[in-house]
């Protein structure tokens, strides 16, 4: 009999602002919900007032892990110190791998109009935190866009029960799946995922109830991250608005986490050893 995932726990996140003074909610990262194996941090950022983000995030430094943003309106300039620049435009995504570390930045393309999307951040085994770090586009024409009843699905990582994969991956061995799902009123939505992934849904528009079997499963209404059990498979049902959200999953790495503000490692020792690179101008 397939498992179908219940949803075990919801937040909406905190307002908070980070960068040079940019406007977000923490969805994942926060009191509420510290982490996910692997994820780390989930923000979203959504504005039409331009003072909420044109502060921007400048120069600032990564070790240890993967920061994947996901534009949806507006566009944002990503620059790091290993020469690598690039402009991530809505429907397109961005993998950086930080790896043994960078100095990255991250500034509005625009000084007025909407700007809206996530920044997710994803955990590397302890074997891969030092790797050379690595930088993906992938800009929306790259993303397949499944066509399913009541809905479409734009796969940005992993592969759907359909067969498409997405462009976005992992340089650790987390097996992320990324989907971002649109559900006309009503519609229902299904897909199968490993049945020990951790996975969670990124509800931005409209809301969702979960189908599991046994005891009703609460609504999830824009913006809130509903948390799922394990189990082999999705199914969720669109509310009377629609629905608009990320399906995020990935195997856990199962290791102890280090972390402070860009530094994510193992052990306090790894930590303080990154702060030290970092002031030492070894990073990047
Ligand atoms: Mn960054």
């Amino acid at each position: 009999m397939t498992t179908t995932r219940r949803i075990i726990f919801t937040t909406r996140g905190i307002p908070t602002s980070d960068g040079a003074g940019v406007k977000l909610t923490r969805m994942l990262g926060t009191q509420q919900l510290p982490d996910l194996d692997p994820f780390l941090m989930l923000d979203h950022f959504r504005s039409g007032n331009a003072d909420d983000y044109i502060a921007g995030f400048p120069d600032h430094p990564h070790r240890g892990f993967e920061t994947v943003t996901i534009m949806k309106e507006g566009r944002m300039r990503h620059r790091d110190s290993r020469g690598n620049e690039g402009v991530v435009a809505p429907g397109g995504i961005q993998w950086m791998t930080t790896g043994r570390g960078l100095i990255h930045s991250e500034m509005p393309e625009q000084a007025e109009g909407r700007m809206s999307g996530f920044q997710l951040w994803v955990n590397l085994p302890a074997s891969k935190e030092m790797i050379e770090p690595e930088w993906h586009d992938h800009p929306a024409e790259t993303v397949p866009v499944e066509k399913r009843e009541g809905g479409t699905v734009r796969v940005l990582a992993g592969s759907t029960k359909e067969g498409r994969q997405g462009p976005g991956r992992s340089a650790g061995d987390t097996d992320i799946r990324l989907l971002d799902v649109k559900l006309e009123p009503g519609a229902t939505f299904e897909e199968r995922l490993p049945e020990e992934h951790n996975a969670f849904l990124a509800v931005y528009g409209g809301s969702v109830t979960g189908l599991a079997e046994g005891e009703p499963q609460p609504e999830v209404s824009d913006p809130a991250i509903a948390v799922l059990s394990q189990g082999e498979e999705v199914r969720v049902q669109a509310g009377p608005d629609g629905a608009e959200f990320l399906l995020v999953a990935g195997r856990p790495i199962r290791e102890p986490i280090a972390r402070h503000g860009p530094f994510v490692m193992n052990s306090q020792h790894e930590l303080r050893q990154a702060f030290e690179d970092f002031q030492n101008g070894r990073l990047g």
